[in-house]
């Protein structure tokens, strides 16, 4: 039988937003000792938004953010997502892309009108390219790097913002003795900038998708017990890995239904909540 504890708890948890995926879900987040925490979309608010179009070829801003959104709307990446509407703002008509393909932790390629236009980041990126992807980022800005036919056309950078309950869900962590830690795809500056907005000092970014389970694993061979907080279909495999795995809500249903927990309203002080919660009906248990 479930004791009476867990029953009170998975009830009180179901009024704070907490759903829990069984029983054992509260117990597993008796002894966490690390959270590591997804950026876009956990932190932030993931509502990505187009900063700066910068055009440094033979094309046209215009032309620049036309090619990058025929390629995006074959993509449901809150960038491409942000790079379509702001072309749509501008009222730029959009040629259908061909042979659309993604490139997860990257970015996305497609033929457009007879060209191959490849949008995203490059991590081993030189000259122009870097200096335009070391400049947005140090502004806090997510760089999209744009090329036709293998020559650079210019970057597009976005943003969103941190969420309005980030900040105080992570001080009340520390104030718990929980180590947070920062895990994004997204270049170091730019998670660094958020880092540094919330309160975080241990940041890994640039970790490729397949990368962030190996993170969790390398936090748990280090001794740590650790809770992952992520939203993104990326997300799901160290959600799985994690001794405990919290979605958060309106996140994908992959990331849902890797977790233990998910977090059907509030932000990130509700996996806070989550955390206490089993902390109070562990102490009752023993
Ligand atoms: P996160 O860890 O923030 O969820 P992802 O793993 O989805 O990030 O992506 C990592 C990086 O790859 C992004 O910050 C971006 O630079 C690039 N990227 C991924 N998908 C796209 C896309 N559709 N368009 C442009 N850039 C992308
Ligand atoms: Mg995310």
């Amino acid at each position: 039988a479930v004791p009476t504890a867990i029953l009170a708890g998975t009830g009180r948890g179901s009024t704070m937003g907490i759903l829990l995926s069984g029983p054992e879900a509260l117990e597993r987040a008796r002894s966490i000792t690390t959270v590591v925490l997804d950026k876009t979309g956990t932190v932030t608010s993931g509502e990505m938004h187009v900063r700066q179009v910068i055009a440094v070829a033979d094309a046209s801003e215009n032309e620049l953010l036309t090619l990058a959104a025929a390629v995006e709307q074959g993509s449901e990446h809150p960038i491409a997502r942000a790079i379509v509407h702001a072309a749509r703002e501008r009222r730029l008509d959009l040629a259908q892309p061909e042979g659309f393909q993604n490139l997860p932790g990257h970015g996305a390629r497609a033929s457009v009108s007879g060209h191959e236009i490849r949008v995203g980041r490059d991590a081993a990126a030189d000259g122009l390219a870097a200096e335009l992807t070391a400049r947005l980022a140090q502004q806090g800005e997510t760089p999209v790097l744009v090329w036709r036919d293998d020559a650079l056309l210019g970057a597009i950078s976005v943003a969103d913002q941190v969420a309005p309950d980030s900040a105080e869900a992570i001080s009340q962590m520390r104030a718990l003795g929980l180590q947070p830690v920062l895990c994004t795809g997204d270049h170091e500056l730019v998670a660094q900038a958020v880092a540094a907005e919330v309160g975080v000092d241990r940041v890994i970014a640039g970790v490729l998708p397949e990368q962030k389970a190996e993170v969790v694993r390398q936090l748990q061979a280090d001794g740590n017990r650790v809770a992952m907080v992520g939203d993104g279909v990326n997300d799901a495999p160290a959600l799985a890995t994690a001794d405990l795995g919290i979605a958060m809500g309106g996140g994908t249903d992959a990331a849902a239904a890797a977790s233990d927990i998910t977090l059907v309203r509030g932000g990130l002080r509700t996996a806070v909540d989550a955390i206490r919660l089993s902390r109070a009906v562990n102490r009752i248990l023993r």
